[in-house]
């Protein structure tokens, strides 16, 4: 059996062509060799060298106006575009927290030099940003943080440590929150905007149980930034962060991660195996509904609204299909994953590897559901 990520009727004429077009490119891509599928690609796949052909090609930084180097396009072809790199398990990672918030996050809040300045490297996929929120004894509990900038007159200089922040190593900037003023928790955080390198920050890998360097602790030593890089309101950084938090937890990453698996494992499966085709046939369901609800909140942070209860329970229940859809096909397979080769192998092998994370980062599905039951 053979399956794509969405029929290709589906949508207007417009996004059908759009959606024909990027499919066809990817597939091109994997037949030339360009980049081997991979599970969880938008995580770890990284490769420069795509992310700036997809910038050529106007894929990236869709949305920002083109004043800013931008395409001016709208939310839902930045969707079907997100899609199509997701379910083909594109090498996207490196761009990948630019496009989808740091984009959005300056467009709101950057001063009119911060938006020339950043966004038209966003949209050529030459800027790649990491993001440095969590900090040792600081994940879930993010308003404890204890990085520190502290002025000196005009400049900022900030000192402590942040962990887990996905591809610091090929980032050329980073955002970070840092508490600046006293106050109550939620109040005297800020967020800047910091230029790699930076003689006063030391990128530490952290390797990860596949071998792979993702993640990384990042050191604050007295790290010295221009006024300018202050991003938004001081003291305003709480409610920066969790309107930021709304793109990053309802995208299809939240529920594709592991597509190119299922794919794979379609191709094998006879018609006339009735377990399997049943199994197929839930987990596609599943996919379809959660792509409606993850459109719904696209469509509302298209409107200019701020879904964070909307975004927590996509990114809940996304995130629980992800690893259900790993443990289905890997319950369903019957193969040693961990020491085969086929392509299929590889991509079950990620996706068990891989799978632990899907319902933590980017806040974990405990405290999403925390947010949820708070919110209803
Ligand atoms: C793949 C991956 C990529 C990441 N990338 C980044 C990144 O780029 N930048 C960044 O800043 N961070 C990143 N993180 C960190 C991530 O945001 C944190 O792991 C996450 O917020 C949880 O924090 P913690 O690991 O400190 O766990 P803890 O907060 O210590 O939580 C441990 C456990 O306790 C539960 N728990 C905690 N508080 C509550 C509560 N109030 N109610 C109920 N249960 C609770 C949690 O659900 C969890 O099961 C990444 C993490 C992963 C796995």
């Amino acid at each position: 059996m053979r399956t794509t990520l969405v029929p290709a009727a589906v949508g207007t004429p417009e996004l059908r062509e759009l959606r024909a077009e990027v499919r066809a490119f990817l597939q091109e891509s994997i037949a030339n060799g360009v980049f081997v599928p991979k599970a969880d690609s938008w995580q770890s796949s990284i490769n420069t060298d795509f992310s700036r052909m997809l910038g050529e090609r106007g894929w990236i930084g869709m949305t920002i106006p083109k004043e800013y180097g931008g395409h001016g396009r709208s939310a839902l072809e930045r969707f079907v575009v997100t899609e199509e790199l997701l379910a083909h398990g594109a090498p996207v990672a490196a761009h990948w927290i630019a496009d989808r918030q740091m984009a959005a996050s300056i467009l709101s809040h950057g001063t009119e030099e911060q938006k020339q300045k950043y966004l038209p490297g966003i949209a050529r996929g030459e800027r790649y940003f990491g993001i440095g929120m969590s900090e040792p004894d600081s994940g879930s509990d993010l308003a404890s943080v204890r990085t520190r900038a502290t002025r000196d007159g005009t400049r900022w200089r900030i000192s402590g440590t942040k962990l887990w922040m996905t591809s610091a190593h090929v980032a050329t900037n980073m955002i970070v929150l840092v508490r600046t003023d006293e106050g109550e928790r939620h109040q005297g955080l800020s967020q800047f905007v910091v230029d790699l390198p930076n003689p006063g920050i030391q990128i530490n890998p952290i390797i990860t149980v596949d071998g792979e360097h993702h993640f990384n602790e990042v050191v604050f030593d007295d790290a010295i930034l221009e006024a300018d890089a202050l991003l938004g309101e001081r003291g305003a950084g709480w409610r920066q962060v969790t309107g930021e938090l709304a793109n990053e937890r309802s995208g299809p990453e939240r529920l594709l991660s592991p597509f190119p698996l299922l794919a794979e494992w379609a191709k094998n499966v006879d018609a006339d195996d009735a377990p399997a085709t049943l199994e197929l046939g839930r987990l596609f369901s599943r996919v379809m509904m959660l792509r409606q609800m993850s459109l719904g909140v696209a469509r509302k942070l298209a409107a200019g609204q701020q879904p964070a209860l909307e975004a927590a329970l996509v990114k809940d229940l996304g995130t629980t299909f992800e690893g259900d859809l790993v443990e289905t096909v890997r319950r369903m397979a019957m193969t040693e994953p961990l020491s085969g080769t086929t392509a299929y192998d590889k991509l079950l092998a990620d996706g068990i590897r891989h799978s632990p994370a899907f319902t933590l980062r980017g806040g974990t599905n405990e405290v999403l559901r925390s947010i949820i039951a708070k919110g209803l």
